[in-house]
């Protein structure tokens, strides 16, 4: 199996206990089938099985949960912010959620891409001072797994996300000309690929975009209350920010043939950083605000495709104000 990533995941290491925002607080952790099967082996008289037992519940999307303890804590997070249930049956048998964050996994067919995401601010930190985002690739003896994915599509998509990576990229242009640049590209591609509305909603107003249902950290509320519209800055890390959002969103589109609210991920992304605060905080809020809540995700996803300030036409006259 070919394996691609960025050349600075090696380098990713959790701090634990040290995290200034831990990614076991604030949100749900979904316990995979194979994780709960674990827990009914587990002795009824351990004190970690009485505890799992008790905060065990389903949310609205009928997902196997862990009941968060006061202040969204994780039950399992001790007061030192270390996991009990990894300290008591070990880390291989957290959920998978909590054994892979902040990595994103995803396969196709014969090959896997792997990445680290900005919802945990040491990833963040990385990623938004990169001097340039670049990719390393591997082969391993593992087996592609089976999939149904459109072959012809998948590689329509991998040879168009490198063109957008070379127009996000180049820096013979400002930052806000490659973005204006690649919204031409993508949109032109999405003709090709399947309708799209493009901003048949004319009732939400661009900040309102922000005001996500499900609040996960109440400093992001705050952020957008205290929002400074100015223009783009010509910095590496609106680049890195806008490489985040197509290596890891851009084939997804093999799924939903739906390309252009990918690339509008990335514009959005740097809109975040020029709007919100142009620190790897802020980029770090909007992540977990946004990709690790499935609310706010397809609220996101929805407006990306319909709302009229999210349109080509809208993000671009954001870009060249
Ligand atoms: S957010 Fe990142 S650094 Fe913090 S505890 Fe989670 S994985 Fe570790």
């Amino acid at each position: 199996m070919k394996i691609v990533k960025p050349t600075f995941y090696k380098n990713f290491k959790c701090i634990a206990g040290a995290c200034p925002d831990s990614c076991c607080q604030g949100w749900e952790v979904d316990a995979d089938i194979e994780s709960l099967e674990y827990y009914k082996t587990l002795d009824p008289s351990l004190e970690i099985k009485q505890r799992i037992d008790r905060v065990l519940s389903k949310d609205e999307f009928d997902n196997t949960i862990f009941t968060l303890a006061p202040k969204k804590r994780c039950p399992f997070l001790n007061d030192e912010n270390l996991c009990d249930m990894h300290i008591a049956i070990g880390g291989e048998h957290t959920p998978y959620t909590c054994r892979t964050f902040p990595r994103f996994i995803y396969d196709f067919g014969g090959t896997r891409e792997i990445g680290i995401s900005f919802s945990c601010p040491v990833a963040s930190d990385m990623m938004y001072d990169l001097p340039s985002f670049e990719f390393e690739e591997e082969m391993t003896d593992e087996l592609p797994s089976l999939n149904d994915i459109d072959g012809m599509l998948y590689y329509t998509l991998v040879k168009a996300r490198k063109e957008a990576y070379a127009k996000v990229k180049d820096k013979s242009k400002p930052i806000s000309q490659r973005l204006s640049n690649l919204l031409d590209f993508a949109q032109d591609l999405q003709s090709q690929l399947d309708d799209y509305p493009d901003g048949n909603d004319e009732s939400i107003d661009f900040f309102e975009v922000f005001e996500n249902p499900e609040l996960i950290n109440p400093e992001w509320e705050i952020k957008v209350e205290n929002r400074e519209v100015k223009p783009i800055s010509n910095v590496q890390a609106n680049e890195n920010i806008a490489m985040y959002f197509l290596y890891k969103y851009f084939l997804q589109a093999v799924y939903d043939r739906d390309v252009l609210s990918k690339a509008k991920m990335a514009v959005v992304g740097v809109l975040v950083n020029t709007y919100f605060g142009e620190d790897s905080w802020t980029i770090h809020l909007w992540s977990k605000e946004t990709e690790h809540s499935q609310y706010n995700m397809d609220r996101y996803k929805k407006l990306l495709k319909t709302a009229k300030c999210l349109s080509v036409e809208e993000l671009k006259k954001r870009l060249i104000k």
